[in-house]
């Protein structure tokens, strides 16, 4: 049987990576659903290669009006919403004395003020029994070299989802973490490392987990699935879907 038939689910920045092989499996279980990024272009490609009558609506999650129109336009369309995954997310390495003022505003922009107002303005259309997951990184409590902002960004999340889970337990709103290591999505090419660095960057993260690899977007969106369907009474918490790096 299908596991999220007759569900809504919004996935933000699920036109690629992570969020995208999850909106893809979401659809295969039967879910409407509704994917965002910021290039149409790359939206569309999603929309299609997703299909089962995904749509991808365009915009930035850290600007408040935007997560306005995507509730407006999905309150619209479909009523109400089964499944909130606040997933969008941006990186850049550098060490804390490189960072300038543009780098850690658009790492609290769009990866904490992004989610928390996200959460704010989908959380009304959620319906009761619904569910939250958030996307945070291992960075947020394992140290990291030049990971300083990004984890600063991402540590925020946990916070966010334990009070979340009590404001929310009238409506039996679960809201929980997803916490990826290393996988090997598009956010690798943006994190600064020069192509000819590439290859001893992926090989020292592939020897720093367990696995002996990266993790593959396919097994970040089984778990968001476990989160989403199945994990009935599991609430406020954190799930590490790392390959054991946090162990290392
Ligand atoms: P990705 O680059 O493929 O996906 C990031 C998505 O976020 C893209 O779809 C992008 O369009 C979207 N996005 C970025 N800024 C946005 C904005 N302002 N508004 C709307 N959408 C925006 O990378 P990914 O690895 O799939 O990342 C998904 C999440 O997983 C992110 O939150 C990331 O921080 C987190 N994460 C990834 C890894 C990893 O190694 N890949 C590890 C830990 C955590």
């Amino acid at each position: 049987m299908s596991l999220l038939q007759g569900k809504v689910a919004i996935i933000t920045g699920g036109n690629s990576g992570i969020g995208k092989a999850t909106a893809a499996l979401f659809a295969r279980e039967g879910a409407q659903v509704v994917i965002t990024g910021r290039r149409q272009d790359v939206l569309d490609t999603a929309v299609r290669d997703i299909g089962n009558g995904s749509i991808g609506i365009c915009g930035d999650v850290g600007v408040l009006a935007f997560n306005k129109r995507l509730a407006d336009e999905v309150r619209d369309r479909f009523g109400a919403v089964d499944i909130y995954m606040a997933n969008a997310g941006v990186i850049n390495l550098s060490r804390s004395e490189e960072v300038t003022e543009e780098d850690y505003d658009k790492h609290f922009s769009i990866n904490t003020r992004g989610v928390f107002f996200g959460v704010q303005t989908i959380a009304p259309l959620i319906r009761e029994g619904g569910t939250i997951i958030a996307t945070s990184s291992l960075a947020a409590t394992k140290v990291l070299q030049q990971h300083t902002v990004y984890a600063g960004s991402k540590a925020a999340l946990a916070a966010f989802a334990r009070n979340w889970a009590l404001e929310f337990k009238d409506r039996r709103i679960r809201v929980n973490v997803l916490t990826p290591g290393p996988v090997e999505t598009e956010i690798l090419g943006k994190l600064g490392v020069s192509e000819a660095d590439r290859p001893a960057f992926d090989s020292h993260m592939a020897n720093l987990i367990p696995a002996g690899r990266m993790g593959r977007p396919e097994e970040l969106a089984e778990a968001a699935l476990f989160l989403a369907a199945k994990g009935s009474f599991v609430n406020g918490t954190e799930l590490m879907v790392d390959g054991g790096m946090s162990l290392s």
